[in-house]
C-alpha cells in the first residue's frame, strides 16, 4: 500500500467519527434541550425585566407620597393664610384661587398617576406569577430530558471513541507529511481527498488535463486545482 491508499483507509475511518459525531449533535433530543435552555433563559430575562418594572414602580410611589402630602402642607397654608388675611383686593382673591385651583390640579395628577401605577403593579404581579410558574415548568421538563439524553450522550460517547481507536490504527505507516496535507486540506474541504472518476476529481468533477492525470496514475501526490482535494486513483 502506498502513502496515498493508506491514507485513503485513514480518510474512511475518519468520516465514520464526523458523521457520529454530527449525527450526535442533531440528535432531536440534543435541539429539543437546547430550545428548552433558551426558553428557560428568555423567561429568566423577562423575570429579572418585570423585577425591576416593579422597583421603579415602588420608587416612583414613594416620591408620589412625598409630593402629594408637600402638596397638602401647601394646601393647608394657603388656607391659613386665607383665613388670617383675607385677600382685600379683586386680584389677591384672583391670586388665592389660582394657587388653590394649581395645587388642587397637582393633588389629582397625582393621585390619577398613584392609581395607574397601582393597577399596572397588580398587572406586573400577575405577570411575574404567570412567569414562575412557567420557569418551574420548563424546569421540570427540561431535568428528565437532560439526564436521559446525558445517559444516550454517555454511549454515543464511547462509540465515538472506538471508532477514534480504529482511526489512530489506520494511522500507522503513514508519514507525517501527509496527515499534516490531510488535516490542512480538511479545514476547507470535507472529506480531504477524492478519487479519480472519468478523468475528473470526485469531489468537484473537475476534468484534469493530461499532464496532471499522468502525475496522478502514476501516484503522485496531486491536488485539485479547484477544491484542493488530494486524488487518488
Ligand atoms: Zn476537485
Amino acid at each position: 500500500m502506498n502513502q496515498l491508499e493508506r491514507l485513503w483507509e485513514y480518510q474512511q475511518a475518519d468520516v465514520e467519527v464526523d458523521n457520529l459525531e454530527a449525527s450526535i449533535r442533531r440528535s432531536p433530543k440534543r435541539q429539543k434541550l437546547v430550545k428548552l435552555r433558551d426558553s428557560y433563559q428568555d423567561l429568566q430575562k423577562s423575570l429579572k425585566q418585570i423585577e425591576d418594572e416593579i422597583l421603579a414602580m415602588v420608587d416612583r410611589m414613594d416620591a408620589l407620597k412625598d409630593a402629594i402630602g408637600l402638596a397638602e402642607d401647601q394646601l393647608k397654608q394657603l388656607q391659613t393664610r386665607i383665613q388670617d388675611q383675607p385677600a382685600d383686593s379683586s386680584e389677591g382673591i384672583r391670586t388665592f384661587i389660582e394657587e388653590a385651583q394649581r395645587l388642587s390640579t397637582s393633588l389629582n395628577d397625582f393621585e390619577q398617576e398613584t392609581r395607574r401605577i397601582r393597577k399596572n403593579a397588580a398587572d406586573r404581579d400577575r405577570m411575574q406569577r404567570d412567569v414562575k410558574i412557567r420557569l418551574i415548568a420548563a424546569k421540570d421538563e427540561f431535568i428528565p430530558l437532560r439526564d436521559e439524553y446525558d445517559a444516550e450522550y454517555k454511549d454515543m460517547q464511547a462509540a465515538v471513541e472506538q471508532l477514534r481507536g480504529k482511526a489512530r490504527e489506520k494511522l500507522d505507516g503513514i508519514e507525517a507529511e501527509y496527515l499534516e496535507k490531510y488535516n490542512t486540506i480538511k479545514q476547507h474541504s470535507v472529506p480531504p481527498m477524492a478519487r479519480l472518476q472519468d478523468g475528473q476529481c470526485g469531489g468537484c468533477n473537475m476534468a484534469f488535463p493530461s499532464s496532471v492525470l499522468y502525475s496522478i496514475k502514476s501516484g503522485k501526490l496531486v491536488e485539485c486545482e479547484t477544491c484542493g482535494r488530494m486524488i487518488i486513483v
